[in-house]
């Protein structure tokens, strides 16, 4: 829902201040699909709202749960345009909720072994199609019924936070403040691929919200032939900024490493991002995610689990936090790097 739109419109339309405060209630706070569930406004305003003010911006075009209920993905399509997109809603724990929301109709950062990268970017998202997939799920939870605390957003979906940082940095606002979605800072995580200027003004900006880095590669040559995002901003000038953040915020940093077969899951890049990470400093702010890769029916193939576990226990070997992350919603082409808007 566009806010700012919405009390325009009442103040110019004379309807007391008052009306704004319970519309954003009813449909922020409590999830209501139609303006005819506010039942405390009166029902010539829910009819004019209805006609004239859209709650959400886009059409729900499909919506998919995974087979194990773990994660529904959707397909919107955007009234501005046409565009597609996709959001998914997963269950990391029975009864926690959390969106993986997108900012962009692709991406034009061009990462080789991701569905969205293939698109190219199309556009923007305005900050209004950014919250609004989160008043989505608001809203679907509701209708489903479905119990559990929804209280965390991923910006992990379609495009790169940092490429259209005014309108993400505008929607972190909107769903902070108390008086909209009310989500804890520390509830929000932006994940990069590695965008030097905006990881230091999310440093600056942002210090409570989680920061994830997309880092996949532990050396500039590999990176930079299937992330091309190194090319502007190497490894060298990406450990930088992580300092510059740990320097302002003692924080946790994710590093996300996606494990492909062949190609980053040798002992050496095992031995590399080691190397890589303790470089870094303040090893007890930095966490390895290592993520088997989703396939996308492309050249990549995911590592063995038996390799992503010995290079696990070398991280643990360096007293470097790892985990390995479970892919959910891969089986609805929801999961990391298959979001393709399809
Ligand atoms: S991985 Fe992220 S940054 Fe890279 S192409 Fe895909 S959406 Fe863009």
């Amino acid at each position: 829902m566009d806010i700012a739109y919405l009390s325009r419109y009442l103040t110019e339309h004379k309807y007391p201040a008052f009306r704004t405060k319970q519309i954003i209630k009813g449909v922020i706070q409590d999830g209501c699909a139609t303006y005819a569930e506010i039942t405390t406004i009166p029902r010539a305003l829910q009819e004019e709202l209805t006609r004239d003010v859209p709650i959400l911006p886009f059409a729900v075009v499909s919506v998919h749960t995974s087979h194990d209920g773990q994660a529904v993905k959707a397909l919107l399509q955007l009234t501005d345009g046409g565009h597609m997109i996709e959001t998914v809603l997963i269950s990391p724990k029975p009864g926690m909720w959390s969106a993986c929301i997108s900012c962009q109709v692709g991406c034009a950062m061009g990462c080789a072994f991701c569905a969205t990268g293939k698109l190219g970017l199309k556009r923007n998202l305005t900050t209004d199609e950014i919250t609004s997939q989160v008043l989505f799920w608001r809203q679907y939870l509701k209708k489903q019924q479905i119990a559990g605390t929804f209280d965390n957003i991923v910006y992990m979906g379609m495009g790169e936070p940092f490429m259209n940082w005014k309108n993400v940095r505008e929607s972190i606002s909107i769903l902070t403040d108390k008086t909209l979605f009310s989500f804890s800072n520390r509830g929000l995580s932006v994940s990069t691929s590695g965008v030097v200027p905006g990881i230091k003004d999310f440093a600056d900006t942002c210090p409570q919200v989680n920061l994830a880095i997309s880092l996949h590669f532990a050396s500039d040559e590999k990176r930079t032939m299937y992330m091309p995002v190194n090319t502007g901003y190497d490894l060298s000038a990406l450990r930088e900024a992580l300092q510059y953040y740990l320097s302002k915020n003692k924080r946790k940093i994710f590093i996300e490493y996606i494990m492909l077969k062949g190609i980053n899951d040798t002992p050496e890049d095992a031995r590399l991002l080691a190397q890589y990470v303790s470089s870094i400093g303040h090893m007890q702010l930095l966490h390895i995610n290592l993520i088997r890769y989703n396939s996308i029916g492309e050249n990549f193939i995911p590592s063995d689990r038996d390799t992503v576990k010995k290079f696990q226990s070398v991280m643990q070997k360096m007293h470097i936090p790892c985990t390995i992350r479970k892919s959910v919603g891969d089986d609805i082409s929801g999961a990391c790097g298959q979001l393709a808007g399809k």
